[in-house]
């Protein structure tokens, strides 16, 4: 029997705020005690061992056998002082979640004893058997097996009882089958690439490092309510359920109180995160109600992108000791706003500088705009790499749907900077620059940081804004794993300043001064990247129309959006930047189109489900009750006065009906689209039968629900109500 909506409401009315156990006073006591990090190193381990495993964190060396098998040793002592009694190969998978696979350190010894165990061998790398993982087809055509490989750039982490190793997940002939190991690919080739353009600014410079500062949004609804919801449980979202009479038209949620429940449950799972070393700094209701928002302080982007996964992690264990679920997806409820995951990101060189900051001088200006434009270039020429590395059927809710950026990428940069590149544009003659050009341009290079310090400009309704000192990727979904668009844009831009480096070079040969090819070259970028940079407002109907005729690409769905993994420009980025193969990008490009697929078979199913066995049962039996009470005034009253007197409810009668009609014939087509879909092969003509035939009986099937829910007296509904899942005090 379904869980009833009344106990669910009633159960949820009687929680009580959880009391927050706090380690200590002082957040500074506890901050990072479950991580395994340089500082814990350096007093578990000899020098050899410590000097070893930080040029390892630090440069990417290899690690001897022998002293891994201390650094095993050592990891395992201090986890063991914690009580921690098993460890697991910590991975990210294509499912877009982590995985893990837990052993314990305890092995039988033959006196019918046990020790505690851990080799080098075994932090090194692990076999698990992860064959249902997706893997796009690699495993099936050579081997089917795969491994996970200790990636010691990020530090081992206590969850529970079980020390955590970071490690990618790779095939037995080296397909990456993970997002890590290309991220930390993209992440080598932008170091590269950015280092070696950073050289005509500043020859200290040895080391780009791409930062990452996310803010994760997500709903809180209470575990019982949630219960009584199966199209929650099993999809995330609620696919029926009219809008709440109010909703956030108010706008009384934003940065309002976070009422008690919650915020006991923020503290709780903040002073988790400390412990695990994540640094959240923010916390704030978002615009919806119950919608919350989460920050940390921004960190280098691999460690930031394990980071937020944790935390995502962390969001749903915590959750339950508060009897909340958290609601990660992007579009939990209709017609309310829905959940996003911007990714500020910039580059930082070893020299503390952050390269899209804008400098003091005219020298470290021009290294700001250097950056700044290529940016900008890099983001024109990529621009549906960028929305494919976005693309999932949940964020489809959300782009364009006046909440969040549209799909058409774009870039906002401000109108003082706009001024600027048009300037430099225009001013910039063909052939030598004299002198006095020269000057006239530095000068104007050298306002940049007072034009940024009263830059009030912020655009909200921009895919991809400057905010003053990084870009903020407004259009990445709150159930995103960060890497995909860290390796889109981390990618690009190595691609793109290595081109600007031969550029630049090739003029600088043919006799012209540094800075004059740095100008020139930008300049170039400038006028060639023009269409892509947009500061109006990007919701807009005008923008579609204008972004069309700027031949703008505009990918509303998730199989279109992956259209481009097809193409050669793709492959080429990411195989001339090491970063992704032909066959792995083939074999990603499968696994989201079937995951996508799966995820809008697994609606359709429920929504059908929904229909048939709760919302449809409960509307008949209260059409019997109208029905048994006209027939009442029929036995009273006689026939022609029953008419008059049971007019409102023979109106209602006919009404369900017409909407029971329409739910019926729409689930039954939308059962035989599915059917169809099953039948093809090729996986990509699938993913569009689903996009194209089955999903829009999804939202055609719950406009007559919710036109149900509406006449139904509600003691006879079965779900509980938007309403209630959002505003249940
Ligand atoms: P909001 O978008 O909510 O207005 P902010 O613009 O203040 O918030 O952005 C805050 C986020 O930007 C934080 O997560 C912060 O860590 C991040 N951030 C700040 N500087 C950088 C940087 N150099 N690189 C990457 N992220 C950054
Ligand atoms: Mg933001």
């Amino acid at each position: 029997m379904s869980i009833n909506r009344f106990k669910a409401l009633e159960a949820s009315q009687k929680r009580q705020p959880q009391t927050v156990n706090y380690p200590s006073d002082k957040i500074s006591d506890y901050f990072g005690e479950n991580v395994f990090d340089i500082g814990k190193m350096r007093s578990y381990l000899t020098e050899d061992a410590y000097k070893s495993v930080k040029k390892a964190m630090l440069e990417g060396h290899r690690i001897e056998r022998n002293i891994a098998d201390q650094i095993a040793t050592a990891m395992k002592d201090w986890a063991m002082s914690k009580k921690v009694t098993h460890y697991t190969h910590w991975f990210q998978p294509l499912t877009g979640s982590t995985a893990e696979k837990h052993d314990a350190f305890f092995t039988p010894t033959e006196e019918g004893r046990a020790i505690e165990q851990f080799e080098g061998k075994l932090l090194i790398q692990q076999e698990p058997d992860a064959s249902s993982f997706p893997n796009g087809g690699i495993r099936n055509t050579f081997e089917a097996r795969g491994y996970t490989a200790w990636d010691p750039t990020s530090p081992a982490f206590i969850m529970g009882r079980t020390l955590c190793i970071p490690t990618i997940f790779i095939s037995y002939t080296g397909e990456a089958l993970d997002y890590k190991a290309p991220l930390l690919k993209a992440l080598d080739a932008v170091d590269e690439a950015a280092t070696d353009v950073c050289q005509y600014f500043d020859k200290n410079i040895s080391r780009v490092r791409a930062t990452l500062g996310w803010e994760q949004e997500y709903f809180l609804v209470d575990t019982a309510l949630f219960n009584a919801r199966p199209d929650l449980i099993l999809s995330g979202r609620a696919l029926v359920g009219h809008s709440p009479a109010k909703g956030q038209q108010l706008d009384d949620h934003y940065f309002g109180s976070i009422p008690e429940r919650a915020t006991a449950f923020m503290q709780d799972f903040e002073t988790e995160a400390y412990r695990l070393g994540i640094p959240v700094t923010t916390r704030h209701n978002e615009v919806a109600p119950n919608q919350f928002e989460c920050a940390p302080m921004f960190e280098e982007a691999d460690l930031a992108v394990d980071h937020n996964l944790l935390l995502m992690d962390l969001l749903e264990k915590v959750a339950s000791r508060h009897h909340f679920e958290v609601l990660l997806h992007e579009k939990p409820f209709a017609g309310l706003n829905g959940s996003g995951k911007h990714n500020n990101w910039s580059l930082g060189t070893n020299t503390g500088v952050n390269l899209l900051q804008p400098g003091k001088n005219p020298k470290t200006n021009l290294r700001f705009l250097t950056f700044l434009v290529n940016t900008i270039k890099g983001i024109h020429d990529y621009a549906d790499v960028l929305r494919s590395s976005i693309a999932s059927a949940s964020n489809d809710h959300r782009l364009g749907a006046n909440e969040a950026p549209p799909a058409i990428m774009s870039v906002f940069i401000g109108s003082q900077l706009s001024e600027m590149l048009d300037k430099i544009e225009k001013s910039i003659k063909a052939g030598k620059m004299t002198p006095e050009d020269k000057t006239a341009l530095k000068l104007d290079i050298g306002k940049i940081p007072q034009l940024m310090l009263d830059n009030t400009d912020r655009n909200r309704t921009s895919p991809f804004a400057f905010t003053g000192n990084k870009f903020e990727f407004r259009a990445v979904g709150s159930t995103a794993n960060c890497s995909q668009a860290m390796i889109a844009i981390n990618t690009i831009m190595a691609k793109q300043l290595k081109a600007f480096k031969k550029s630049v070079d090739s003029r600088i040969a043919k006799g012209v001064k540094k800075d004059e090819a740095i100008l020139k070259e930008l300049q170039d970028l400038i006028k060639a990247s023009k269409k892509i940079r947009f500061e109006g407002n990007g919701y807009g109907d005008e923008w579609v129309k204008e972004a069309e005729k700027r031949g703008l690409s505009n990918l509303k769905d998730t199989p279109r959006a992956l259209t481009p993994m097809k193409t050669k420009a793709y492959v080429n980025l990411f195989e001339s930047q090491g970063v992704l193969t032909k066959r792995e990008i083939e074999a990603r490009h499968d696994i989201e189109l079937e995951a996508y697929t799966m995820k809008i078979q697994i609606e359709a199913r429920i929504l059908g489900d929904l229909c048939k066995t709760y919302i449809t049962p409960a509307v008949i039996r209260y059409q019997t009750e109208l029905l048994s009470n006209v027939k009442g005034l029929q036995d009273v009253l006689g026939a022609n006065e029953a008419k008059k007197a049971g007019k409102v409810q023979i109106e209602i009668i006919k009404e369900i009906s017409q909407h029971l009609e329409v739910i019926k014939t729409d689930v039954d087509k939308m059962v035989e689209e599915r059917k169809k879909a099953n039948k093809i092969a090729n996986t990509e003509e699938k993913a569009f039968a689903y996009c194209d035939n089955v999903k829009p009986f999804i939202e055609d099937i719950r406009y007559h629900t919710d036109k149900l829910e509406q006449l139904v007296d509600d003691s006879y509904w079965p779900l509980p109500k938007l309403r209630e899942l959002l505003f249940t005090k």
